[in-house]
Order: structure tokens, then sequence, then C-alpha cells
């Protein structure tokens, strides 16, 4: 049976509601207890905040700043544990942090800082921070501004890709017995006796309404997670205040940084440049926003205020607007603090259990999903023991693997790219496609090989219509945007691959969900949109 019919036809221990990383986290934890678990999605999987973070799997070295010792101690463990769980999605990167005159970071208390950050995040040995001269921070990174410059300090972090890490979160739940769904709405809640029930969903693409009954509900709908607590009437005392982040994209050729660097704003603030393949991207804002929360862009103004924030730090590079090929602009649900501005709330995620039973989720990192979910499943099986006397056993999601893996470490990794190079040595004339591949779908790459290999056309169209098979049979892909988005990442990691691939792709689409002429030339249409509005033209 399809997932639609079996999510009106079960009955669950818990509906979650929200298909970011988030939601799927709760999902993971709760599946892998032992709970029949659903998920729906309003959207795509990640379309939310998920896929428009700095992309970082890391401490935050700035909350030290703000005294959040307890969560620089979480996120900054969480970040191995992570790491550790899809060491091909989430890469150790280097983190430069020149000092500079007036800089918000100090050399002794910078030095201290990266101490504490390294001691309260476990970090071994070899990855320790290590502080520069000023000779020795431009050796590392010659196009920094030389004039202020006093110094730096070079410390672990790690990246990943936030929409592709909360799909195989997706993927890895569904092995346990969750099923997700995307592009279903929650609109309402079901109740008995005042208690929250279940929810009544529409399936947005055949606009059918179907009942998901559970004995708990959880919100991890991020920004619109106070929508939610409207409709249950539950939206008293805390709620959400909405930030909007921008991030640019600009070829690596344009700012050729050798590692990620986070660098001073004149204004006070601090922001990141990082490297990233072809690629840099640099961001982000953070100003407050009250607009439509469906719809949230990057302006020029954003634009503007990045580039003049690099071209300070970095002023041979001399970026302007048309360097940038591609950004994206994301809401962080914050917890609303009186008297403190967007910067200075905290990132901490913050639970809401209302008096109808439903539990809602919001704030946080990223980097924290994992003990996110732990806390709301804990408090799940609280409630369960308590009112119906039935017991899960403990989270162990710090040893479960995600799809993609296993891997060892980053070693294995790369030998299990130079196999696929091997492998594939007929597609070498496709640049980069083991790297690619293994990148973004890990040990998943062999299948979409083999497939590939199996196309008489070229390397290229061979490649993309391999992916997208893959994509469209595990991965619940139902628009050419989810693939350019939040599948391959290319719409903002590589623009320019895409209108060689777009006839291909849409064809694929086609032929996969029996698309007519119409649909197809209308999704066509959404793609160059979208990639008008990530290059803010
Ligand atoms: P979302 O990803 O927004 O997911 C909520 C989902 O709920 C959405 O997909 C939405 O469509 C769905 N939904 C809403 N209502 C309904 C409904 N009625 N029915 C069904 N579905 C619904 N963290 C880090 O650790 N590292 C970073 O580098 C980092 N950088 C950041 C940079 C920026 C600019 C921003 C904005 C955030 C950053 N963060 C970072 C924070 C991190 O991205 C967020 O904490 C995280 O992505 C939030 O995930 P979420 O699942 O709670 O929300």
């Amino acid at each position: 049976m399809e997932i639609i019919g079996l999510l009106r036809t079960g009955t669950f221990d818990l509906v979650v509601i929200g298909g970011g990383i988030t939601g799927a986290g709760i999902a993971l934890d709760a599946a892998s207890r032992g709970m029949k678990v659903a998920l729906v999605e309003m959207r795509d999987f990640a379309s939310g905040t998920s896929s428009k973070s700095t992309k970082l799997v890391h401490g935050g070295l700035r909350y030290l700043k703000q005294l959040e010792i307890g969560l620089v101690r979480e996120v900054g463990r969480e970040r191995a544990i992570v790491h550790h769980l899809a060491p091909h999605l989430v890469v150790a990167e280097k983190m430069l942090l020149p000092l500079i005159e007036g800089g918000k970071y100090g050399k002794l208390a910078t030095s201290f800082a990266l101490l504490v950050y390294d001691f309260l995040a476990d970090v071994e040995d070899e990855d320790k921070r290590r502080m520069l001269t000023k000779e020795e921070t431009l050796a590392q990174e010659p196009l920094l501004r030389e004039d202020i410059l006093t110094g730096g300090g070079l410390y672990a972090e790690y990246r990943t890709d936030d929409a592709r890490l909360t799909i195989e979160i997706i993927k890895t739940a569904a092995k346990h017995g969750a099923l997700s769904l995307n592009y279903v709405r929650a609109e309402e809640f079901l109740y008995e006796n005042k208690k929250v029930v279940g929810i009544r969903c529409k399936d947005l693409p055949t606009e059918e309404v179907l009942e998901i009954r559970s004995t708990y509900v959880v919100s991890a709908a991020g920004p619109w997670v106070d929508q939610l607590r409207k409709k249950n009437n539950s939206l008293k005392g805390k709620h959400l205040f909405h930030s909007k982040g921008v991030h640019l994209v600009v070829p690596h050729e344009r700012l050729p940084v050798h590692q990620a660097v986070y660098f001073d704003v004149p204004d006070g603030r601090m922001m990141f440049a990082i490297p990233r393949h072809r690629v840099t991207y640099l961001g982000t804002t953070d100003t407050p926003y009250e607009g439509d929360l469906n719809h949230v862009f990057g302006t020029k103004e954003d634009a503007s205020y990045i580039l003049d924030a690099v071209n300070n730090m970095f002023p041979k590079a001399n970026l302007t607007l048309n360097d940038v090929e591609s950004s994206w602009a994301g809401l962080r649900p914050l917890i609303f603090e009186e008297g403190k501005s967007a910067g200075e709330m905290s990132r901490k995620d913050e639970v809401f259990e209302s008096d109808t039973g439903l539990i809602s989720i919001a704030g946080g990192k990223l980097t924290g999903y994992r003990k996110m979910a732990e806390r709301v499943v804990d408090l799940v099986c609280k409630n369960f023991y308590h009112e119906h006397k039935k017991e899960f056993p403990e989270c162990f999601t710090d040893k479960i693997p995600l799809t993609g893996g296993p891997f060892d470490n980053e070693e294995a990794v790369l030998s299990y790219q130079k196999e696929i190079e091997k492998k594939g040595a007929d597609f070498k004339d496709a640049n980069n496609f083991a790297s690619y591949l293994v990148a973004n779908y890990g040990r998943q790459t062999e299948a979409i090989l083999a497939k590939a290999k199996s196309f008489t056309s070229d390397s290229q169209t061979a490649l993309v219509r391999a992916e997208l098979g893959h994509c469209l049979q595990n991965e619940l892909t139902l628009t050419p945007l989810d693939f350019f988005l939040r599948r391959s990442g290319r719409l903002y990691f590589n623009i320019g691959s895409i209108p060689p691939v777009l006839d291909t792709v849409l064809e694929g689409f086609k032929n996969y969900f029996s698309w007519e002429k119409e649909r197809v030339q209308k999704e066509k249409e959404l793609v160059l949109k979208a990639m008008r509005a990530a290059a803010i033209q």
C-alpha cells in the first residue's frame, strides 16, 4: 500500500508535524525506540530553515561569548557524533578567525575562548586550536586585509549539506518503520476528551483530506510552530521571533579562501566565508522578519550588506552584485526575549507542552538536532508511561549510522571515492562526478553509477538520469525544484550545471509521473524563476 493509505488506516504512537531537521530527528529517535511513527511535511522535506542555514555543524563560538556554556558544550560534542554518523556528509573544516584592531575578539580572550571551546567539545589533540601571529595568519589567508590584522586563531568545525542531512535522517527513520510524507499539510488537530488524538491533513497534490490518529502529536514546525500553537489555542507565554538570514554564493576564484573564515563586520557582527568545491559562500544577515513565512528572499539590500562586509575584510576581492551566482534566505525560529536584538536572542531550543497534550519544539540549532529529538522523545516516553503504562528504551541514535553510510571515518570515504573513480572511468569527462556523488549520496553512489552505465547517452546525461532515478525512487522527490534545490544542491552550489541538464530532468519527471506537456512547461518556468531569484537579479 502507498504511504498515504498506511497513514490513513494506521494508528500511531506519535505523529510529527514538520519535515525539517528537528522533525526528522524526532521521527528517527522515536521509531528506533520502537514507536509507530508518522511524519507529515507540508512542502518538501527540509524546505523550511533546514536548507537555508550556514550549513555548519558547529559549536557556535559566539554563544561562548554570550556565556551559553550548556549550549556550547552540547552542540560542541554533537559535532563529533554527527560527523561519525555520516562522515561523507559532515566533513571536518578548519575555521580561521582573523583578529583585528578593535575587533569583537581580542587576542588573549580568543586564545582562552578557543581553549574552553575545545575543552567543552572534547576536541582531540591534533584538532585543538592553534593561535597564529599576523604573519602566520596572512600566510594562511593572503587575501585578508593586512592593515588592521593582528593575528588569528585556527580551530576545528564541520561543514554539511543541511537538506541532504535532513533527507538521510528521514530515510534512516523509514528503515526503522517511520512513515514520512511530504506535501501533506496538518490543518487541524483532532481531539477526544480535550486531548489531541491526531491531526486532520490535506495531501496537497490530490487535495484529499485525511485523518491520522495517534496517541501523541509533536509539532516541529520551525518558524510555523506558533501558527499551530494558535490552532491548538495554546499560544500563551513565550512566543517565536523570526530573524532572516541570507547567504550569497560566488565563484571560488572570485574569493579563493583556503579554509572557512569567521570575520568581523564593521557594525560589530561576525560573518562567514566558506569555500565549497567550485564556490565560496558568504553570510549571514540577522534581521527581524514579519513577512510571509512561505516566501522568504534575499534582497539587493541584503546582498550589498554582505558584499560590503566581505570587501572590507578581503579588499582585493572587490566583489559586486554581478559576482553573485546564487543565494538563499531562511528564518531562524528564535524564542522572543524582551529588549534583545535578533543577534542577542538565545539559539537554545524550547519545548512547550499544552493542556491538550500537544508538544511543540522550536529554536535550537541544526547541530543539536539529535539531542533535541532525545529530549522530546523522552518527554513522550514519560507521558506514555504515566498515561498508558507503556515503556520504551532509551535513546541510541548516536549509534545509528545514517543512510549513505556506514563509513568508519573520512579516510574510508576517500578510499570509497577512489573506488568510484575507478569503476566510473568511462565518465571521467564529467567533472568531479565521484566527489560530487559521494558527498551527496555516500555508498548509494554505487547503485547510481551502475544505473548510469546502463544508459547509452553521453556521460553527463547518463549520470544525471541515474541520479534523478535514485531520488525519484528513494527520496520522495516530487518536483524538479525538489531535485535541484534539496536533493542535489545544484541550484545553490552549481547553478550553471542546471541549463544543460534541465530538459533531461524534466523528461525524467514526465516519464515517472506521466505528466502532460503543460505541467512540464510549468515546472520548467518554476525552475527558471527560482534560478533568477537566487541570483538576486
Ligand atoms: P524547519 O527546517 O523550518 O522545519 C519545519 C518544517 O515544518 C518546515 O519544513 C515546514 O514546511 C513544516 N511545517 C510547518 N507547518 C506545517 C504544517 N502545518 N504541516 C506540515 N508541515 C508543516 N544551525 C546550525 O547548527 N549550524 C548553522 O550553520 C546554522 N546556520 C543558520 C543560518 C541561518 C541563516 C538560519 C536561519 C539558521 C541557521 N541554523 C544553523 C539553525 C538551523 O538551521 C535551524 O535551527 C534548523 O534548521 C531548524 O530546523 P526545524 O526543523 O526546527 O525547522
